[in-house]
């Protein structure tokens, strides 16, 4: 098992409370960059941290939300615009992934021409009860408990060995400890510190249930105003923009 940097480009919830940035982390190990989500801000969360879109080799999008995938169409853009990059880019996510991040960059950079043409990453899909290998790096897909036109999913990956546990957004529910499970990090979403909207874990919860998470270090992320305010003075560690981690 090797240690691996853990950059947390964006700590925010969809709606830039606190002035935060939408989801987005990368995991380096040695000279590989793995982003987990890529909300609309990644690119100006990577670039802050002196980190772009060539040090990224392989993405993984845990649902269809624009916070945390509507970066790949400026992330795309970029690269075909550039045009310097000499290796493939994979992006693992949920069925529908491919046609929605076409149409957002028709619909945000239209013709003429094919958006697809110069360069076009590959988009294996990745559904709930799968696991899927990308080279030294295995993600496996749980069911997570959030709007289902967006296709949520839970991720555990295997980083050589380290094992990152992520919730993508989600209610509470049985999945966590089981992906969380002996795991190195889980990054746990906590929007909100009581529950008000629904469809995401709130504060309050997480502490009626932290006997049942057994991993190394857990760092509470997408985070809303409730939680924002009271970064420091809770439980567990709050993710913070600009933060890097060792694991
Ligand atoms: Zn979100």
């Amino acid at each position: 098992m090797s240690s691996l940097k853990v950059f947390f480009f964006g700590s925010g919830d969809a709606f830039g409370s606190g002035g935060r940035l939408q989801s987005c982390v990368m995991v380096r190990t040695g000279e590989s960059g793995l982003l987990i989500d890529c909300g609309a801000t990644a690119l100006s969360g990577m670039k802050r941290q002196g980190i772009d879109s060539s040090d990224i080799d392989t993405i993984v999008i845990s649902h269809l939300h624009g916070d945390h995938f509507c970066g790949l169409p400026f992330l795309i853009k970029e690269i075909q615009v550039t045009g310097t990059r000499d290796r493939a880019l994979t992006i693992a996510g949920p069925e529908d992934l491919e046609p929605r991040v076409e149409g957002l960059l028709n619909l945000l950079f239209p013709g003429p021409g094919d958006v697809r043409s110069g360069f076009w990453p590959d988009f294996p899909v990745i559904s709930a009860g799968e696991s899927l290998q990308i080279g030294d790096i295995r993600v496996s897909a749980y069911p997570a408990a959030h709007s289902p036109m967006a296709h949520p999913l839970s991720l555990r990956i295997d980083c050589k060995g380290t094992v990152i546990a992520y919730s993508g957004d989600t209610e509470w529910s049985d999945v966590l400890p089981e992906i969380s499970r002996g795991a190195d990090l889980f990054i746990c979403e906590t929007y909100e510190y009581l529950q008000a909207a629904g469809n995401h874990i709130n504060y309050l919860t997480l502490l009626d249930h932290r006997h049942e998470l057994d991993c190394r270090r857990i760092v509470l992320t997408h985070l809303g105003n409730t939680m924002i305010e009271r970064c420091g003075s809770l439980e567990f560690e709050c993710a913070q923009d600009g933060m890097v981690i060792e694991v």
